[in-house]
């Protein structure tokens, strides 16, 4: 497991292939449930010494990761070029991330982290408070649109709030970890402190299995629920970060031309493999048409190609298997009476890569899946809506909440309609970028999770709560509400319930 998997491949080991040439890049052991489990021992036994040591020195040990990050950020982006196939100018910003996690968690964790009184409105003569103390081990599971950012943001904040971190990256980008993992030792901190254990499902589950104490879940709906029920099992806590189906509402005093530069920037942003890509547009009448204009000029306009051969707007697909559900999506919606304004199919000439043109589908209607399901691709599919209520209703109308997005120059109106959607997050005039920022709780409502990363409530729960409560005066050596009972007693407590509650 220590080997290093760029120069030495192992049996049964992950080959991870470019996506937008199919070049080969490099191997990844696939880790047995036993190297597992001896990872989440080392990393309990590094995590009692870290944990021990007071917020402020952590965060001047995790510093230097900080900067190392933010030193090699250009590196990090030429592999998350390469192995992702996203455009290096989306590709920096992961690094990037990161390095703000940890600066703003640096100079924030100590007073998050503080005990927290609790003033007690009853018990007067005594107090209460909340500390925070590590849980323990993180094993930390995520997917492969953002391989970089996903894991090393929560792994920082796990850090800062005392824990070790075992991650399972995701078997088609386990390099870009790999590499964290590196700048993590060469900053200088306990190696078993941050473990990578690479590896398919299997490795997943047998992180759960391997005795962690909390479990941070970025993925799909279907193995968040897997992984639910496992934690459920051994009662681990877990939080949940599953898909999305971003509705955008288009009111009819919308800035058209932002609105359209957003869609087309918020719909195709990493091929649209991004769980906050604007997946289905609601428009009203008044303004539908001309939108759907601009939006297919606009991407008309997007330069397509391989990432790591000069600058480009749109990379290639990351996932063969993710190429052939846009594929589906868009070859049904099209059969079922939605019009290819742009895209539409495989990008002719770059055969050997996962390239799907960005598509832009309009008259698409609520019932089909391109509406419904999450397609995570360069699909932007707009529906004509009679108002904004009607637009409200079908943004509402699904089994995802993750994040949504309302365009109006109407602040007021767009509030009253941002509160009414049902979603973790809902972002006015703007797209996606609410899931980068480390203060803004991360999170969704309905199928699309359970529970919020990112933010002070994050960075609690992370940790243990313990509540301690201790007595304001010396106490005498009974309370009267102790042994023995009399009816004196019994007599004082209903008159003091009638009186505080009369
Ligand atoms: P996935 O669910 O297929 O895999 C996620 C991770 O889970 C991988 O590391 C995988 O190996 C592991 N895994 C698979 N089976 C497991 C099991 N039984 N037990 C434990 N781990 C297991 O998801 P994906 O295809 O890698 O990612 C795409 C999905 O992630 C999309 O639905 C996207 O919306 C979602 N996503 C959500 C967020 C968010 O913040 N809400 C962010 C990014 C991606």
């Amino acid at each position: 497991m220590r080997a290093d998997p760029m120069t030495a491949p192992q049996a049964g080991a992950i080959a991870v292939r470019a996506p937008a040439t199919g070049e080969l890049l490099g191997e990844a052991p696939d880790t047995s449930a036993a190297e597992v489990r001896a990872a989440v021992a080392r990393a309990r036994v590094a995590q009692a010494e870290w944990g021990a040591r007071p917020v402020r020195e952590r965060v001047r040990r995790i510093d230097p990761f900080r900067a190392a990050v933010a030193r090699r950020a250009g590196e990090i982006a030429d592999a998350l070029v390469r192995e992702c196939g996203k455009p290096r100018a989306e590709a920096i910003f992961e690094p990037a991330i990161v390095a703000d996690f940890a600066s703003y968690f640096g100079k924030r964790a100590e007073e998050i982290l503080a005990p927290r009184p609790i003033p007690l409105h009853l018990m007067l003569h005594r107090k209460s408070y909340v500390h925070y103390a590590p849980r323990g081990v993180i094993g930390i599971i995520s997917p492969w649109n953002f391989p970089f950012f996903i894991p090393m943001a929560d792994a920082v904040m796990a850090w800062l709030a005392g824990n070790a971190v075992v991650l399972k990256p995701s078997e088609v980008t386990p390099l870009c970890a790999l590499l964290g993992k590196r700048v993590f030792d060469e900053a200088g901190l306990p190696p078993d402190l941050f473990q990578v254990v690479t590896g398919r499902g299997a490795a997943g589950a047998a992180l759960i299995d391997a005795g962690i104490d909390m479990c941070v879940f970025t993925g799909s709906v279907a193995t968040g629920r897997e992984v639910a029920a496992a934690c459920g099992e051994r009662l681990v806590h877990c939080v949940l970060e599953l898909g999305g189906k971003a509705p955008a509402i288009v009111c009819a005093d919308a800035d058209l031309e932002r609105t359209a530069r957003a869609l087309v920037w918020g719909g195709f942003a990493n091929s649209g493999q991004i769980c906050a890509s604007v997946e289905r547009v609601y428009a009203v009448a008044p303004v539908y048409e001309r939108l759907c204009e601009r939006v297919a000029e606009l991407t008309r306009e997007l330069r397509q190609g391989d990432p790591a051969r000069g600058v480009v707007d749109v990379g290639s697909m990351t996932w063969a298997r993710q190429i052939e559900i846009v594929e589906d999506r868009v070859r049904e919606a099209i059969e079922a009476g939605a019009r290819a304004l742009a895209g539409g199919k495989r990008r002719a000439g770059l055969d050997a890569g996962l390239f799907w043109e960005p598509t832009v589908l309009a008259d698409c209607t609520q019932d089909m899946d391109v509406m419904r399901k999450e397609t995570f691709g360069p699909v932007l599919p707009l529906m004509r809506v009679a108002d904004e209520e009607e637009a409200l209703r079908l943004a509402n109308d699904s089994h995802l909440g993750l994040i949504a997005y309302v365009f109006s120059r109407d602040r007021h109106k767009a509030l009253r309609i941002a509160e009414r959607v049902e979603a973790g997050t809902v972002m006015v005039n703007d797209v996606v970028m609410a899931a980068g920022a480390p203060e803004l709780p991360w999170g969704g409502v309905k199928q699309s999770g359970i529970g919020r990363v990112h933010s002070e409530e994050g960075l609690r729960d992370l940790c243990h709560a313990r509540h301690v409560n201790v007595d304001r005066i010396r106490p005498f050596a009974r309370d009267p509400w102790w042994y023995p009972y009399s009816e004196t007693v019994s007599r004082r407590i209903l008159g003091a319930a009638r009186w505080l509650f009369r």
